[in-house]
């Protein structure tokens, strides 16, 4: 690991003014936020990240979970998963969320890890990881092996010939379908993004993960109300029961009439380059009757455009059985 400076800012504007002298973005940035380190410390213990000066923000406050006045919730950005995953009303209302965090790593790190740093969490690619071998993502140009190579666990969803890489995390999953936004304090002010415009598509820029910019700090996440009478689960399947990552997951949030959807949100994890809101799964479902052959029709739209490498097309079916599964669960309660 190479030699860094480590400071304390007293407060999110001494941090974030420290922070904007970095020349590029949060990720990969040489002046750097950290959090739990649970991400960061394993990145520059393998040298794939570098930065000269890490910022340690737990001392500021941004560890609180609060009522919003519309009856929504606020999460702030050091809150660790275990206490958001176990909080009374996240269990209660948005029980989506806490499935998904307690299907994540292990008790350990969920007592380390916060809700900006799973937001920002970078992918398992073995290639990313790994210093003696190109990728695109790290160093920009150098080509993506993972195309001709090991990419049984990557992405068939949003990806480029410049990066097939999963997003890895199962929180931004649930995030997603219960349509979160993201408070980030920045040099030029503060700004809100809705969840699904946070994280970018890798494109011909796969470096560029989120529209985060340098100095900004994510402060907090909001929630919006609870959908009242709603059914949520988020089933998550891999290679073994626990400290593992998706191959495929889905979190389902959904209302019923009668037998009747009325109302569901859907999203994929392990499949898609970012997290994965389904609105053509939404689509075949809003309205249609609560049965295995509409479930299978949302799932085989979810998935129409998925593209397989030469490794993983087993995800696509994978994905659908687990989507269909997943709103089957919520359907019989
Ligand atoms: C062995 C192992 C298994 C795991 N398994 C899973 C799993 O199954 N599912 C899953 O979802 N995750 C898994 N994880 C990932 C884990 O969830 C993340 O490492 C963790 O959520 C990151 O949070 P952190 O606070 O430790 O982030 P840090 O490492 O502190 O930071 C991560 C990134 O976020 C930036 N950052 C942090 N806070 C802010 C902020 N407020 N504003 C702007 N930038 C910020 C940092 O600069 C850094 O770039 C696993 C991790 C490990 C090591
Ligand atoms: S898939 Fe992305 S992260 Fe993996 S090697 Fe290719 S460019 Fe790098």
């Amino acid at each position: 690991m190479n030699s860094f400076e480590f400071q304390r800012p007293a407060n999110a504007a001494a941090a974030i003014t420290a922070a904007a002298q970095a020349k590029t973005a949060q990720q990969g940035a040489d002046v750097r936020f950290i959090a739990g380190g649970t991400t960061l410390m394993d990145l520059m213990k393998l040298s794939v990240e570098t930065p000269a000066r890490l910022l340690d923000i737990n001392r500021l406050p941004l560890d609180k979970i609060e009522n919003t006045p519309d009856g929504g919730l606020k999460i702030g950005a050091t809150v660790r998963n275990s206490d958001l995953a176990n909080h009374a009303r996240v269990q209660r209302e948005y029980s989506v969320l806490s499935q998904a965090i307690l299907a994540g790593a292990s008790a350990q790190l969920r007592n380390m890890a916060t809700t900006a740093g799973n937001l920002l969490q970078r992918t398992r690619c073995m290639y990313f990881r790994d210093t003696a071998m190109a990728c695109n993502k790290r160093e920009p140009g150098t080509g993506c092996p993972a195309i001709t190579g090991s990419n049984r666990t990557l992405a068939v969803l949003g990806t480029s010939d410049q990066c097939i890489a999963t997003n890895p995390s199962d929180m931004c999953v649930a995030m997603a379908a219960l349509e979160a936004t993201i408070h980030i304090e920045g040099p030029k002010g503060s700004r809100a993004i809705a969840f699904g415009d946070f994280h970018l598509l890798p494109g011909t820029t796969p470096h560029r993960e989120t529209v985060l910019e340098p100095g900004d700090l994510v402060t907090h996440v909001t929630l919006p109300p609870p959908k009242e009478g709603s059914r949520q689960v988020y089933l998550k399947l891999r290679d073994r029961a626990s400290y593992e990552f998706a191959l495929s997951s889905a979190a389902v949030v959904l209302v019923l009439t009668g037998q009747t959807i009325s109302y569901v949100h859907i999203a994929l994890g392990g499949v898609g380059t970012k997290p994965w809101r389904s609105p053509e799964a939404e689509a075949v479902l809003t309205g249609k009757a609560a049965n295995a052959t509409n479930f299978r029709q949302a799932a085989e739209a979810a998935l129409r455009n998925a593209k397989p490498q030469s490794e993983n097309k087993f995800k696509i079916e994978l994905a659908k059985r687990c989507l269909a599964h997943a709103l089957q669960t919520a359907a019989n309660g």
